[in-house]
């Protein structure tokens, strides 16, 4: 994976040498089938049908479904008594219908098993030393169940974090677990009265903070709305006023150009999946990257804050 500290161009060359070395490699196995690793999964063997992709996930199904009732439960109250780092909650008919995608792009799905990192089946066999990528040779991964995978490039789709080590090595108190903890105005708020961090100067927002609601780009963009126009208040010496994820969410998962499913939440009204045809016209044939992601920070759609004082 690219690090947060690279600048653009070495980023797009790791991109690319990401991409060098997926040509180069024959037997692919993905590890963990989250957003992440469904997504990779999906883009690779769209491309390379020619090669073996496959992808170990520890649960049940893919995304981690939660159960209908617990979906429902969560989603009525909007997420908002969800205060950990949480993705939004798996409809199962998503689940299945992400699986029968993968089966639709050749990709092998094992389910309700973990991997050993490294790990090596018999001493005969080449062992997996951990690491990600192109592999010098033909791997052999071990799984818990027993059995065991070859393969010449890993891609690591599970352990993500958001890094709040920024906040977390100037104040352990300000963190709840691994997120940044926040008030209702999404103020960073340490637990020590003496915390440097506590002086009202600082926001956290997005996936990194303890915020109420699933970590998603939708609820991502409203605290950063919310946090620009309550810096503005600040500025001009009116009330702040509170943040609120609101109770509509989504998740929406190209594998490749031409197929993906995704959910679309509405609170108490319930739960919209959807198929490849809406998920194409979201996030066309590159997902998305440049509407969402690349485009913003180019020529005339580049971002311009105008604060009208
Ligand atoms: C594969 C995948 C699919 C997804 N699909 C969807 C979807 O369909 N719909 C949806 O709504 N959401 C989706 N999400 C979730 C969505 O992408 C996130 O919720 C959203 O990007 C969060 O925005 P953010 O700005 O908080 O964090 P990020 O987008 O992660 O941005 C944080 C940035 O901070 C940088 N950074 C980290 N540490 C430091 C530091 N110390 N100093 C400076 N910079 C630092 C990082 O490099 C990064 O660029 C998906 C996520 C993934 C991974």
């Amino acid at each position: 994976m690219p690090s947060w500290n690279q600048t653009e161009q070495e980023f797009i060359e790791s991109l690319r040498q990401s991409q060098r070395e997926i040509y180069k490699a024959k037997k692919i196995l993905v590890i963990g089938g989250g957003a992440v690793g469904v997504e990779i999964a999906g883009e690779i063997a769209a491309h390379h049908a020619e090669k073996s992709v496959t992808l170990v996930h520890k649960d049940y199904g893919l995304l981690s479904p939660t159960p209908f009732t617990k979906v429902n439960e969560k989603l009525q109250k909007g997420g908002m008594d969800i205060h950990s780092y949480s993705s939004p909650p798996t409809d199962p008919r998503l689940s299945i219908d992400l699986q029968n995608l993968c089966k639709k792009l050749g990709i092998k799905t094992i389910l309700n098993v973990r991997v050993f990192f490294p790990s090596s089946d018999k001493n005969t066999e080449v062992k997996w030393d951990g690491k990600f990528g192109l592999q010098d040779e033909l791997v052999t991964v071990r799984l818990k169940s027993g059995d065991s995978i070859k393969a010449d490039y890993i891609h690591c789709g599970c352990g993500m974090k958001p890094n709040s080590n920024l906040v977390g090595e100037i104040d352990q108190n300000a963190l709840d677990g691994d997120l940044i903890r926040v008030n209702e105005y999404l103020k960073v708020n340490s637990t020590s009265k003496v915390s440097i961090l506590n002086n009202n100067h600082y926001y956290a927002i997005g996936d990194v903070c303890s915020c109420p609601g699933f970590k998603v780009g939708h609820t991502a963009f409203a605290s950063a709305a919310k946090t620009a126009s309550n810096i503005i208040n600040e500025i001009k010496g009116r009330t702040l006023s509170k943040y609120n994820p609101g109770f509509i969410s989504g998740l929406n998962l190209p594998l490749g150009p031409n197929e993906g499913a995704g959910m679309a939440t509405f609170g108490w009204l319930g739960t919209w999946v959807f198929g490849s045809r809406l998920t194409n016209r979201a996030r066309g044939k590159d997902a998305g990257t440049e509407k969402y992601f690349a485009g913003r920070f180019k020529g005339d759609n580049k971002p311009d804050m105008k604060v009208d004082f």
